[in-house]
């Protein structure tokens, strides 16, 4: 049987950083008279503290996807002393935004395209189906992936064994080779290494990992792992 070759979406192929602080930026501008005197790193700095413990609530499943939505923009807005009800507006401008700033990471369609011709190529994310099918469809990514696996879909989100089993499922199952690529040692190489799958961490930065694990800066250096 063919080996497994999945792969983490945002900051592993599609550069969701870049992307999100683009779109805070554009977002900001256009928001001037609500903003006034907050700087911009300001905002993008409030914005990703509450995000982060939004998306770990979500994750424990704590809140539901309309209350992080909601959220995710109300309480950065309050905490930096400004207008609440403003939320809906600023995070449909978000939004909008966020999808013109998708870049894919470099290096991402040769990995793909050399992954699919040494085994079946899968994507597995926690972020949202629209968005992320959104991003598939951007780039053609199905051109080389054959199975997306999203944690909406799954009703589990990654570390959770469960996403994993369904990823491995989806592909049809048997003893075979899996191999899982991402960017986050907590969620993909823990995630992936307690479920049977080889993890490889997508390090880009060179930030390092609390634990030994296989690794590469560049999508390049993926090739002789595959
Ligand atoms: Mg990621």
């Amino acid at each position: 049987m063919k080996p497994l070759f999945f792969f983490d979406l945002d900051d592993t192929l599609v550069d969701h950083g870049a992307a999100e602080e683009g779109a805070h930026r554009e977002t900001h501008a256009a928001h001037g008279a609500l903003f006034g005197g907050i700087a911009f790193e300001d905002w993008l700095a409030s914005y990703r503290r509450n995000n982060l413990r939004l998306w770990h609530e979500y994750g424990k499943g704590a809140i539901d996807r309309p209350t992080l939505t909601a959220r995710r923009f109300a309480l950065p807005l309050a905490d930096l002393g400004l207008d609440a009800a403003h939320a809906v507006a600023v995070g449909t401008s978000y939004m909008a935004a966020y999808g013109r700033n998708w870049r894919l990471i470099e290096g991402a369609e040769d990995a793909l395209e050399h992954a699919s011709r040494e085994g079946v190529v899968g994507i597995l994310s926690n972020g949202f189906r629209e968005t992320q099918r959104a991003k598939i469809a951007r780039f053609g990514l199905d051109r080389w992936v054959r199975h997306v696996v999203l944690s909406e879909d799954v009703g589990a989100m990654k570390p959770s064994r469960a996403i994993f089993d369904a990823a491995a499922k989806a592909a049809g199952g048997g003893e075979r080779r899996r191999l899982y690529v991402g960017d986050c040692f907590d969620t993909d190489v823990v995630g992936a290494k307690a479920a049977g799958w080889f993890p490889i961490l997508f390090d880009r930065r060179g930030a390092g990992a609390p634990e030994p694990v296989i690794f590469v800066t560049r999508l390049s250096d993926l090739k002789p792992l595959l």
